[in-house]
């Protein structure tokens, strides 16, 4: 069964009438003079319409186009920040919720209502929300809101989107637009913000696939754990050549990918629409993957670079094993990284990025942030407040009225 809900963003009623879809502030009406010209519909892209709750008189108006800093949130965060607001958390657990995720929810809500930020959620929220069950809703809620509904596409989209490029490039396919956030997202994030949020839940809670999360994600880190074991001996190497390792392995692997088939379907079309031949094609196909251009991908050196940090560190000495949710981490970065304007992530991945020799290798220009310096993520967001123009503060007001950015901190206030 498919599940409606309506999130009201900053007003705790509505009482259903004539006039129920216009919403403050009101200004003078051009046609009866009544002050009662509120704002009835904001379009997403470049508008919005505003009538009269007297005499109907209705009239659309342009909006200019945004702008908005991409944010990305790490479960923890959305969890620690659910707790903060939702009063079914028990106290004991409550108790231990530092008050900084409050005061990151305030200010990261207030940002996106100023339509300056927008935090779109991943397949990785969806995932882990999924494993602590009892909380599932209000977890989702939580992304939902800061995300209003926009979703990255799943890390193997983009990975396969970044080969295509790539592949591009090399075949010499004129295409000269970058891949960029608009590319890898399932909806405008520069849209204006709606008033109103439609949440759909489809079908009931799926155990069969909360079992298979965590059978693949128990795989995965006992994986990780014995490479990891293999790693603590190797006193020898250098970053270098674990980062060789991981990139050797990436062809191999990704031929084995249910995924490899469509990446081959994709570059045999890109040459066809240049009028190439099919036999053409495979020899050219061959000489992409034998070129070694493929470990050039974002994705690859992102994913290569931080196991290979995470090799050296274990070969200085460090002996206790990456965290279960590890490999989702590093997934979820080595994807989304290249688009995100700043990142919340765990203090370990923050600490190999920021640090040499990954951050020169890398050279992303993404602001990592994590639990440790989450002080300057809030003084980061500030300066993006900060920074908003008088003009664009003045547009805000207009079209939603002066306590818009109050934060929702009643979020949880409506759930059944
Ligand atoms: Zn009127």
């Amino acid at each position: 069964m498919a599940n409606l809900s309506m999130e009201k963003r900053a007003y705790k009623t509505i009482t259903i009438g004539p006039d129920t879809f216009i919403n403050p502030p009101y200004i003078k009406c051009p046609k009866c003079t009544k002050i009662g010209f509120g704002v009835s519909t904001i379009f997403n892209r470049d508008g919005y319409s505003r009538k009269c709750r007297f005499c109907l008189h209705h009239k659309s108006f342009k909006l200019p186009r945004l702008n908005k800093r991409v944010i990305y949130i790490d479960q923890m965060g959305i969890s620690e920040m659910m707790k903060s607001l939702n009063p079914k958390i028990t106290p004991e657990r409550k108790a231990k919720v530092k008050s900084i995720w409050l005061a990151l929810f305030n200010k990261l809500d207030k940002l996106v209502k100023l339509n300056l930020i927008i935090c779109p959620d991943s397949n990785s929220h969806y995932q882990e929300s999924l494993l602590w069950q009892p909380y599932y809703k209000a977890l989702k809620m939580m992304y939902e809101h800061l995300s209003n509904g926009i979703s990255f596409y799943d890390e193997d989209t983009i990975k396969r989107f970044q080969i295509d490029k790539n592949f591009k490039d090399f075949a010499q396919i004129k295409d000269d637009k970058k891949l960029s956030v608009h590319d890898i997202t399932t909806d405008d994030i520069n849209a204006w913000l709606g008033r109103f949020r439609i949440s759909v839940e489809m079908g009931s809670f799926d155990n069969a696939l909360v079992d298979d999360i965590k059978k693949e994600r128990g795989q995965i880190h006992q994986f990780l754990a014995s490479v990891y074991k293999r790693w603590l001996l190797e006193k020898n190497k250098t970053f270098n050549d674990w980062y060789r390792e991981e990139t050797d392995a990436y062809l191999p692997t990704l031929m084995k990918d249910y995924s490899f088939r469509l990446i081959l379907t994709t570059m045999f079309r890109d040459l066809e629409n240049i009028g190439m031949s099919e036999a053409e094609s495979s020899d050219r196909i061959t000489d992409y993957f034998k070129s070694g251009r493929l470990i050039t991908t974002p994705y690859v050196m992102i994913s290569a670079g931080l196991f290979a940090s995470l090799a050296r560190k274990a070969s200085l000495g460090k002996k206790t094993l990456p965290t279960k949710g590890m490999v989702t981490d590093v997934k979820t970065i080595a994807s989304l990284a290249p688009y995100c304007d700043a990142m919340l992530i765990d203090n370990e991945c923050r600490a190999m990025l920021t640090e040499e020799p990954l951050k020169t290798k890398l050279k992303l220009d993404t602001a990592f942030f994590s639990q440790s310096n989450i002080n300057d993520f809030i003084k980061y967001l500030d300066g993006i407040e900060k920074a908003a123009s008088k003009k664009h503060l003045k547009t805000i007001g207009e079209v939603y009225g002066d306590n818009w950015g109050e934060p929702f901190v009643e979020m949880y206030d409506y759930e059944e």
